[in-house]
């Protein structure tokens, strides 16, 4: 759209500025996907792994009395997740309180007054999902939007929701899609416009990104359905409550789900994929991975391993993912099912660098980090292009999704105001970019880095020309 001069005014903000890709966290979905942005952290640094996750060591299948340790942020639970955070990482509202969210999925640190869209959000946002009409929504978020930029706020942050919504109901280069980029460019123009009668255009840094990317989904293998035809009582949402359930399903975007074995057994820790193989352990009388890794929806599976760090799998063969002397270690064991190549040591960012555009990106960092989380389940399932894993209880269907670890999921647009270092990205490493911008230190131990620091630039000075053909 940009290229057919169907985004004037963004075109018009990257002459000056630049643009690039970001690659966004795992699972690649909204909640979970706007923490880089808000904490600089991924979503197993803020041990909240997915939007939907079971506490294995509180669950005990207990149906009222257990329902608080079942998670779920599309629903009613959606205002627990500033609180499900780790308290130890901090969110851009605390650390600059001349901040204000405008329809902010994460709200921690932010008073009423600097939530002004609080109540609009969730009559909209439930509205929308019934009929079909997301517009409103964003109308809302313009409005807001252009009111706190009248009111001088420092730091603002609005999400526009409607793209991801029509693109679940009819495909990601749809006319309503359009129609809602469209509006969001106009918005855009509109906020320079007053920017500039101000004086203030050139202080101020405008990103324009996104959480995760989309594509059409061609067939839906509902997993909770699946474990249920093996003979095996499967706890999913939106009915969270089984007799004696030996699976628990939780699916995201739905291109991916946590799959947890035994959940009303409380235990401390994660059962490696060596014990989830065994027969007994859904009680289905065989190896319930394998079966999985046959599914022509399910392109990876991963989970925990008895020798360390994290085994990976596919159809073909699988892999081991440890922490070693020189960053990480990516080991085939009989296969290569992140198609790296053959045995490989790099750092974290040396795996960025190597994967960042491969068919999935990121994905060594990605995988790992899934499994710090202590809320992360004991089988992580991803789908392949055009699958996903929910269909009885999406209404309405989803025609298009995300979720999943595949390019077209993971990387992300990162449209700024500023020039953009040609280096590859992760949407973690624009918080400290946020923060550099608003003359704040970057707190200790989060897992963006400082690659962009667009307002004192020491680490990369790139010739403003560079920085345009990144894209
Ligand atoms: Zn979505």
């Amino acid at each position: 759209m940009l290229a057919a001069g169907d985004l004037p005014h963004l075109s018009t903000m990257l002459e000056r500025g630049g643009r690039n890709r970001a690659i966004t966290v795992f699972p690649s979905t909204t909640s979970v996907a706007y923490l880089p942005f808000l904490t600089g952290c991924t979503p197993g640094r803020c041990n909240i792994p997915s939007i939907r996750w079971l506490d294995r060591r509180s669950y005990g299948g207990r149906w009222w009395r257990d329902r608080e340790s079942v998670r779920s942020y599309c629903g009613y639970q959606a205002p627990r997740l500033d609180g499900d955070i780790a308290p130890e990482v901090p969110t851009i509202f605390e650390l600059e309180p001349e901040s204000i969210g405008i329809f902010t999925p994460i709200a921690r640190g932010l008073t009423p007054d600097r939530d002004p869209s609080r109540r609009e959000r969730q009559f909209w946002g439930s509205l929308a999902h019934f009929a079909l009409w997301h517009q409103p929504s964003d109308d809302a978020v313009s409005r807001h939007l252009l009111r706190a930029v009248d009111a001088g706020w420092k730091f603002v942050f609005a999400q526009f929701p409607a793209v991801d919504g029509y693109t679940h109901q009819t495909t990601p280069d749809a006319e309503p899609v359009r129609r809602a980029l469209r509006k969001v460019d106009a918005t855009v123009g509109a906020v320079r416009q007053r920017l500039r009668r101000r004086g203030e255009l050139e202080q101020t840094l405008i990103l324009v990104v996104s959480d995760h990317g989309a594509t059409v989904v061609r067939a839906h293998l509902d997993l909770a359905t699946w474990f249920r035809r093996r003979g095996i009582p499967t706890l999913s949402h939106p009915v969270t409550w089984e007799r004696s359930p030996r699976a628990a399903v939780m699916v995201a975007g739905n291109g991916s789900a946590m799959i947890y074995a035994r959940p009303g057994e409380p235990r401390e820790s994660r059962w490696p994929v060596e014990r989830l193989r065994q027969a007994d352990a859904f009680g289905s009388g065989g190896d319930v991975v394998e079966a999985l890794l046959r599914e022509p929806a399910v392109a990876l599976a991963a989970g925990e391993s008895v020798d360390g760090g994290v085994w990976v799998g596919n159809a073909r063969g699988s892999a081991r993912l440890f922490p070693s002397a020189n960053g990480v270690t990516y080991q085939p064991i009989d296969g290569d099912p992140l198609v790296v190549g053959g045995a490989r040591t790099a750092t974290m960012r040396g795996w960025l660098e190597a994967t960042w555009d491969g068919p999935y990106p990121d994905a060594v960092f990605h995988l790992l980090d899934q499994f710090r989380a202590g809320r992360t389940g004991d089988l992580v399932v991803v789908a392949r292009e055009g699958h996903d894993f929910r269909e009885r209880f999406e209404v309405p269907e989803h025609k298009a999704g995300h979720g999943s670890l595949i390019r077209a999921h993971m990387q992300t647009p990162v449209w700024a105001s500023e020039a953009v270092p040609a280096v590859p990205l992760r949407t973690v490493d624009l918080f400290p970019a946020m923060l550099d911008w608003l003359g704040l230190d970057v707190p200790d131990g989060i897992d963006g880095e400082r690659v962009w620091l667009p307002r004192s630039r020491p680490r990369f000075s790139i010739p403003r020309k560079r920085a345009y053909a990144s894209a």
